[in-house]
C-alpha cells in the first residue's frame, strides 16, 4: 500500500469541505485517503469485543449498549460458559442472566433480550445466528448497528457499523451531513469501497477512541488532520495535543506525527 500519510495540515476553517465548495468527486477522494491514512495509522484495527462464535459476538454486541466493550469483555467469560448455545439462552433464568450481566447497566432488559434472542433463535432459525440483515435485524435487541457488527466481524461480509464515535467523526470529517445513523450508512456507503467498509468502521471507532475525542480532540499530531475541515476543534501544538493521544498505538501515532 502507497504512503499515503499527509504531512501538513491546513488553517483551521481553510479547507474545502469547510467552505462548502468540496466537489462530490473530492469528498470521495479524502474518504478514501482517510481510509488509507487511518489504515496505516491503526494496522490492527478490529472488533474490540472478545467472542469465538457469531453467537457470541452476537451476545456481546447486545450487552455492549450504553457500556464500554471492556465492560463487556469482563462479563462475557462467565456469560459464554453458562450459555454456550442459542438453546442456553432460550432456557435460561431471567435472575441467574441478569445476575452475571449486572455490571453492564440495564441488566434486567439486557437479560429479557438474551433470552429472547435465544428463544427467537430456535424458533426461527434452527438454532444458528442468521447472516442476513433482515433477519438479523428481526432478533430482540438487534438493530442495524448490531446486526452489521455480527456480519462483518463473525461473517466476514462488508458493513459500516454506525455508533457513536463513527457519527461523531463522519460528522467532525464532513463526510455527510445526514444526521439519521441509517442514511449516514448510506451516504458512507457511497464514498468507500464495499470491500473496505468493516476495516473503515474499525479504523474511525479506534481513531474517535484514541484520537479525536469527543471533548478534546488531539488535531496537533492527528494523521488526517490535512484532510479534516475541523482541525483545530482541539490543541493543533503538537505537545499539548500528544498527551491526549491514548491507547496502545500511542508511540505509533506520535512517530506519524
Ligand atoms: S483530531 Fe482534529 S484534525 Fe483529527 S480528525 Fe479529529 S478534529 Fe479532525
Amino acid at each position: 500500500m502507497p504512503s499515503t500519510t499527509p504531512k501538513k495540515h491546513r488553517r483551521p476553517g481553510a479547507h474545502p469541505a469547510a467552505k462548502g465548495t468540496e466537489t462530490e468527486i473530492g469528498r470521495t477522494r479524502r474518504a478514501r485517503r482517510v481510509n488509507r491514512t487511518l489504515a496505516l495509522t491503526f494496522p490492527d484495527a478490529h472488533a474490540e469485543l472478545d467472542f469465538s462464535n457469531p453467537l457470541e459476538l452476537l451476545v456481546a454486541t447486545v450487552l455492549s449498549a450504553q457500556t464500554t466493550d471492556a465492560r463487556v469483555n469482563m462479563v462475557t467469560p462467565a456469560l459464554f460458559a453458562a450459555y454456550p448455545t442459542a438453546h442456553a439462552y432460550a432456557e435460561a433464568n431471567q435472575a441467574e442472566v441478569e445476575e452475571i450481566i449486572r455490571s453492564t447497566g440495564f441488566f434486567r432488559s439486557k437479560a429479557k433480550n438474551l433470552i429472547g434472542l435465544g428463544q427467537t433463535l430456535v424458533a426461527d432459525f434452527g438454532g444458528e445466528v442468521p447472516t442476513a440483515l433482515e433477519d438479523l435485524v428481526t432478533l430482540p435487541g438487534v438493530g442495524r448497528k448490531t446486526a452489521h457488527v455480527v456480519r462483518g466481524n463473525a461473517f466476514g461480509l462488508p458493513g459500516l457499523t454506525v455508533d457513536t464515535h463513527f457519527q461523531r467523526l463522519v460528522k467532525r470529517l464532513m463526510l455527510t451531513e445526514e444526521t439519521d445513523p441509517v442514511k449516514i450508512e448510506h451516504a458512507v456507503a457511497d464514498l468507500i469501497e464495499r470491500r473496505e467498509w468493516t476495516m473503515f468502521s474499525h479504523r474511525i471507532i479506534f481513531h474517535g477512541r484514541r484520537i479525536c475525542h469527543a471533548r478534546k480532540p488531539a488535531c496537533g499530531v492527528c494523521p488526517i488532520a490535512f484532510d479534516c475541515p475541523s482541525f483545530g476543534a482541539g490543541p493543533t501544538e503538537p505537545e499539548e495535543a500528544a498527551d491526549l493521544v491514548t491507547g496502545p498505538e500511542r508511540d505509533h501515532i506520535l512517530g506519524m506525527a
